[in-house]
Order: C-alpha cells, then structure tokens, then sequence
C-alpha cells in the first residue's frame, strides 16, 4: 500500500473541494416577512466589458462596447489580409440590447414591466458563424449568476410565458433583424435589510447589461404604493432551503434544479416552478401563484448540473425511457402555511418516510415504492459521482470542461446486474461528448462504482483538455492494445484506468489502486501480455509507477502527481509521446524512467520472430470471431517464456519509449497527421509552438515539439478552429514563424501532395527563413493541366508564405 502520494494528491484535491462540502447548516433563511415595506432602488452596477483588439496586422478583431442607461451597443470589426487575393477585407457586427429603466420604488406585489429590444443593426459576414443577442430579466438573490438564460424562478415573461428577447443570426444569415418584448414580473416580500437585485442581462457571446440592486424598506411606506391584496389567510410567496444528497444533511447538492409542483385537492396540476441551487445547496423558489389552504405542493429535483448559469451536465435514468432529466419528488406534502415565506430542507429520499397526506391518492403499491425509493437512491449516488468527477477535473485540475455540453449520462442500460449482457455496455461517445453507463457501472451496488463512472468521465475530461480531440489513429480499434499500430488508443485507456483509480482513491479516501473485479495496476504488465489486450493497463501501471513511493516499489522513480500531470495534460498523441515529453522535462531522471517503461513493455523489440501466428500473440480480430484468421494483423513475439509461451525479449541496446517490434519498427503511436510538418534548415532539436484560438482563448495551449532529421511536426487544429500558430527553436525566440490555421487548411491539398507546410522555414541559426520556391520539391511529372493546378497552388503557397514572412518580422519588433 503506498498512500503516501496519494495522500498528497488527495490534500491537492481537497484543498480545492472543501469549501464546497464544508460551512454547511448556516441559519440563512432565519428571518420573518414583513408584510408593509417596500423595494428601493439603491444602486446600479453595470456590466460592460473594456474594449478589446486582438490578433495581428494581417487579421485584427475590434470589438467595442457603447454603454448609455438603458442600453449597449457592441461593435465588431475584423480585417483580414487574404494573402492569396493580396487584398484587406472586412466583417461587420453590430448589436444592439436597450431596456427601459425599472421604477425607482416597487411594491411586493407590483407587476413591474420593462420593454426589452435586441437588434443586429449590421452584419457583413466573410467567414464566421457568429451569434445573435439575447436579452432576458430576472429579479434574484444579489449573487444569483449574472447572464442565465434559461428559465428559472424570478423571469419576467410576456404574456406567453417566455422571457427571452433576441434577434438572430443562424447559418451566417441574419433570421431575426431584432425584436421588441415586453415583460413583466413582481419583487415580491423582502425582510428587513434584505437586497435583491433585478438583473437585464444582454448576451452576444459575452455577457453584459445592468444590474438593479433594491433594498428592503419598510419606514415611510408609501401612500402612493399599490395596495397590497390583504386577503383573510396569508399566502406563501416563496420557498427557500438547502437539498441535500444524504438524510443526515451533511452534503448539499450544488447547483441543481429544483422543482416544485402544485395541485389541487383533487390532485391535479395547477402549476410548477422551477430554480437552480447555489454552491452550498440552497434554493429559493418565488412562487408564480400564492400558495393556500387549496394548494399542495410537491417538491424534488432535477438531474441537472447547472454551475454558472451553464446547464453542464444532465442525468436519465434509461430505465424509464426518460428524455427528460430524471425527477424525483419527496413524497410529503406542504400543505398551506401561514409563512409567506416557507423554508423546507431535504434529501429527495426523505419523502419517504413523510405520510401522504389525505387529499393525495397515491398511485404506487408498497412493493413499487420501495423499487422507486431505491432507483431514487441508485440515481443520487450517481449523480454524486459525476459531480465529484466534474469537481475534481474542473477545480483541483484545472480542465475546462467545454467540449459538447451538456453532457448527457445516459445511466442503468440494462436494468439490473442479472439482465447484464454485451448490449448494455458503458462507453464514452466521442462524437456528441456524451457518457453510456451500463446498470452494472452506474449503481453504487456494483463494485464497479464509482471507478467506471470515472473512467468514463476521464475520457470526456480528456477530449476537453486535448482540444476537443482525443488520441484516436485511424484504422486502430478501441481495446486493441498491442495489435494496433499505435498506442495512442492504449494511452487513451490507460489515462482512464489511472484517472478513474485515483478518483476513485480520493472520493474514498483510500488508496487502492485495483480495478475491481479485474487487477491491481501495481503488477507490471507488459504491453503484449495477454495477447496484447493489457497494454492500456501497462499505461495505467507505468503511469502509477512515475508517481508512486519509490521506497514500496521495484523502481528508483517518483515524480509528483503534479509534475505528471503538467505533462499528460498537454495534447499527446499516443504513448510513445507521454515518454518524449517526460525526457524533455526530467532528463535527469531518465535512467529511472526507462526502467518503468521497459518493465511494461514499452520498448521497441528488435528480435525478428518465426514468421507465423503463434496462439498467444495479439493479433487484430478484424472479421471478429475471437481467433487469428489467416491475412488479420498480427504481432510475431520474438521468443517464447519458460512456459513456451510467446513473448516479447529486451536485447541490450533496443530503444525505450514506444513499444514497437521488428514487424512494425516505427510502431510507437505517434502516427502523426500527414502534412503537419514545416522544413527547417537546421538540426536544433527542439522546436515550441504556440496555439492561440481567436474564438476559444480557454483552448489556448503550448507545446514542445522535435526536429527530426529538419522535418518539425507543427499539428495544425482542426477545420473549423480559427487559431494562430508561433512557432520558434527552443532558446530562441527573436525571430519565431507565425501563421494562422486558416492559411494551412486553405492549402490542404497541396500540403499533403509535399508532405509538409513550409520549406525552409527556419535557416541554419533558428531564425524564420526567406522562402526558396525553387526548392519546395516539386517535380511531378503528371499531365500539363495538373502541373498548371499545381503551379497555381505553389504560388499561393509563395504569396502566402511573403505575408508569412511579413508577419513574422512584425512580431520580432
Ligand atoms: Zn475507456
């Protein structure tokens, strides 16, 4: 057992997720309503960010912000040099949100109405897809988000309901030139010194507009104030109270939606609303309707993760067949109260135990409610889990968690653990960044719980933090292990079985670094062992090895968590990578490290085989029946163990870091992307490139690449990504090649026909080069027309390169 790393990364989590389970039960909602005050209005504050440029001379965005009382305008500008045309060009967005001014001094019970206008007063698009402008308004607590869109409790509304204003851009086209609406809502009872504050949120991809901030009075009230309808009982406006995941009520449950629902006493719907709990669990919901003696009142939650006004993460049970978030309702009642304001803490579990009130027929039996209590249950710890996984990524880890929100986790496929078969399994989909979880990994009756919820969710993390990709080489199957002709899947899994261990470690409080039902990733598993299929867990068990106590293991290395973590975090294209970046960053240490990584396996195997499948060898099922068919991928093992067993012999000298052999030499993972290369005229080893996204600066990234034999691997992001690439020799910086994604993808064709981007991109000291057309290698014979395309392409790529060139020297200053 080796806790003593663990305990270090446990106390790093910690530190981050306290405040958050910690400071819990403070009497916040102590205090009675007074039924003759009033709201004023005490001071506005504003939300308008400062004017900002950003980008080059060759491509410069402007937005600026013009803010009067009642609205704001947001001008965008962009010019764009097209070096292929040699001309400037330009896009135009111009927005506008206005809102008439709220009234000084408010009643409770006064229908305020505010008229809200969202416009697109210009827009002359080149290239970007860009957004409308939404305006909505809502009267919350003082530290309700700034800038929600969704509807939740407090919304001015027009007479449909709806409470969204906007004017709107679609398919680059505008579709709504703009929009004017009017809303209305009510304040209603405050307390004694209470602030709340009336919020007009304008939002065009940044959130901006007023907030009204209004105290409670209740000196002076004035004649010239409405009348308060006195009716004889007193009607409850509101209910606040902290829900909790346990009935001890000792861990409240962040940032969920809370449902309340009202019948009649013939038990029909009369009504809901719906809020969203703080960080520390507690709700307030403003009552759209006052509640009385005729009222019954269910409340419950919604699965529905919503940090920040950003509706992240959703849970269905598919079970039920649910589309829609899983509900789930306490089973008591609030009949009337003589509070206006009622406050009710719970666990959606502790319904349960509350008798049903006369007026409720309820439609269960004694055997279905104690099936639906469990399922209730089954579906909390769930929740839990995946709130922890976000927690820990986004607030110990520092991973934005961005990538195709919401999640959605669609959980219990299956059923039950006896119905379990191969059609029920758990997988992360990287298509839309949603999370399947079988019955048996998503119930805390499995032993599999939490660490597949985690596995899981470290695969979305990971597809977050790599920029929305993950190390997938085409043609490799997932599980494949060694018989694929990269690591890069093996990598993949094995930052999961690690990651999902050591959450499941913290969650725990226990170090136990067992994949239950499986193996304990401290046995050194080969790359090739067990036909292959175990050489994501001999990633996940050199992984641990870096970080675990030296004095309780077979290896001379420890590294920190931390320091292990400052290298998986940066985009790693397979496992051969992850070896590269650690000698970049502890050469010191590379005695150490090899030994871990040779101890799994990942080596390059220079012995040739007997030529022939052996039962034993990994080999790739692609007709999928379980056995070697002649013509399938196979690995020849170079000799056989004690047993006659096949296997794989390290011979002095063999290379250490990618777990190649003798059929496959360049096997490594990193098959890296075709034409992601620049040329260089020199051989100083080491080359950093910088990615700036215009449009995602949270996906900015650095990295460190390497220059082998003058061709420098610069991977380029994706279409659809607008990002500026720096890239210069490592210790010197005074003259770094810049160009941007757009430039590249325009000359695809002709990039992957050379095998690279740029020639001679840098000269024999390290400084960006002149470019020599002459020598960009081309010399095809084809027909004259394709030469004539070609000539074409090459001239492109000429005054594109000059307008690199240009560009470069503008940044050397
Ligand atoms: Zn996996």
């Amino acid at each position: 057992m080796r806790k003593y790393v663990l305990i270090i990364l446990v106390a790093v989590f910690f530190t981050h997720l306290s405040s958050t389970f910690l400071g819990l039960n403070d009497p916040v909602f102590a205090a009675s309503p007074e039924s003759n005050g009033y709201w004023q209005l005490v001071e506005t504050e504003t939300v308008i960010p400062s004017d900002q440029i950003i980008g080059d001379k060759s491509d410069t965005r402007e937005t600026k912000f013009n803010y009067t009382e009642g609205s704001v305008t947001v001008l965008y500008n962009r010019t764009t040099y097209d070096g292929i045309h040699n001309t400037y060009s330009n896009e135009v967005l111009t927005r506008t949100g206005s809102w008439s001014l709220p009234p000084k001094k408010v009643a409770p019970d006064e229908k305020v109405t505010l008229n809200l206008n969202a416009r697109i007063d210009q827009f002359d698009r080149l290239s970007i897809n860009y957004s409308g402008i939404t305006m909505k308004a809502y009267f919350a607590e003082l530290t309700a988000p700034f800038g929600r869109l969704d509807a939740g409790s407090g919304d001015f509304v027009d007479q449909s309901g709806l409470g969204l204003c906007e004017a709107i851009i679609a398919d680059g086209v505008v579709k709504v030139a703009s929009q004017t609406k009017e809303v209305t809502g009510t304040f209603g009872q405050g307390r004694a010194g209470m602030k709340k504050a009336l919020f007009v949120v304008v939002r065009c991809d940044k959130v901006l507009g007023a907030k009204y901030i209004y105290e409670w009075k209740t000196d002076d009230v004035a004649t010239s104030l409405p009348d308060t309808a006195d009716s004889e009982q007193i009607a409850a406006k509101s209910i606040k109270g902290v829900i909790y995941f346990d009935q001890k009520h000792t861990k409240p449950i962040p940032h969920t939606i809370v449902h309340a629902i009202f019948y009649n006493k013939n038990g029909e719907i009369m009504g809901n609303v719906r809020s969203v709990s703080d960080s520390q669990g507690r709700y307030v919901l403003s009552l759209n309707q006052p509640l009385n003696d005729d009222h019954q009142l269910r409340l419950g939650i919604e699965f529905s993760y919503n940090p920040e006004g950003v509706n992240f993460l959703n849970q269905f049970d598919e079970r039920d067949n649910k589309r829609l978030c899983y509900l789930v309702v306490t089973d008591g009642f609030i009949t009337a109260s003589s509070q206006e304001e009622i406050l009710f803490d719970f666990c959606p579990l502790e319904g349960y135990s509350v008798s049903i009130s006369e007026g409720w027929k309820e439609q269960l039996t004694a055997e279905e409610k104690k099936e639906y209590k469990e399922r209730v249950n089954e579906n909390i710890r769930l929740y839990e889990a995946l709130i922890n996984a976000f927690e820990i990524y986004n607030e110990a880890l520092g991973v934005t968690l961005d990538y195709q929100l919401p999640v959605d986790v669609h959980a219990f496929r299956g059923g039950s653990i006896t119905k379990i078969n191969e059609a029920f399994d758990s997988f992360y989909q990287p298509a839309n960044g949603d999370i399947y979880l079988a019955y048996l990994h998503a119930s805390y009756q499995s032993p599999l719980f939490p660490y597949a919820v985690f596995h899981e969710f470290s695969h979305f993390a990971m597809q977050c933090m790599y920029g929305h990709r993950l190390p997938i080489m085409e043609g490799d199957i997932n599980h494949g292990g060694y018989a694929n002709t990269s690591t890069a899947d093996s990598y993949m899994e094995g930052f999961a079985v690690l990651m999902g261990l050591a959450m499941q470690a913290y969650v725990n409080d226990d170090v136990v670094m067992i994949i239950p039902g499986r193996m304990n990733i401290e046995v050194n598993y080969k790359a090739w062992d067990e036909s292959g299929k175990a050489e994501e867990f001999a990633v996940a068990g050199t992984l641990w090895d870096l970080i675990d106590n030296p004095s309780e293991d077979d290896d001379a290395v420890a590294i920190a968590f931390e320091e292990l973590w400052s290298v998986l975090q940066e985009y790693r294209s397979d496992f051969t990578a992850v070896y590269e970046a650690l000698m970049v960053k502890y050469p010191s240490q590379k005695i150490q490290i090899d030994q871990v990584f040779k101890n799994h396996g990942f080596f390059f195997s220079s012995a040739a085989g007997d030529g022939v499948y052996t039962i034993g060898e990994a080999f790739m099922d692609s007709n999928k029946d379980n056995i070697y068919t002649n013509g399938e991928r196979f690995v020849d093992y170079s000799t056989r163990d004690l047993d006659g067993n096949p296997t794989m012999q390290y011979k002095e000298g063999d290379p250490i870091g990618s777990a190649a052999y003798a059929s496959d030499p360049k096997r490594r993972s990193s098959q890296p992307f075709s034409g992601h290369y620049i040329r260089v005229a020199n051989d100083l080893p080491y080359y950093n490139v910088q990615v700036k996204f215009y449009d995602h600066p949270a996906l900015d990234y650095s990295t460190k690449t390497v220059n082998l034999q003058g061709m420098v691997y610069v991977e380029v992001p994706p279409a659809g990504y607008d990002c500026e690439l720096t890239v210069w020799p490592e210790g010197q910086d005074e003259a770094p090649l810049v160009f941007s994604s757009i430039d590249f993808r325009r000359n695809y064709a002709a990039i992957l026909q050379n095998g690279y981007f740029l020639d001679h991109a840098f000269d024999e000291n390290g400084k960006a080069f002149e470019f020599d057309f002459n020598d960009t290698g081309e010399n095809e014979k084809g027909a004259e027309t394709i030469l004539f395309v070609k000539v074409a392409v090459i001239l492109a790529v000429i005054v594109g390169g000059i307008f690199l060139i240009s560009r470069f020297r503008s940044h050397s200053s």
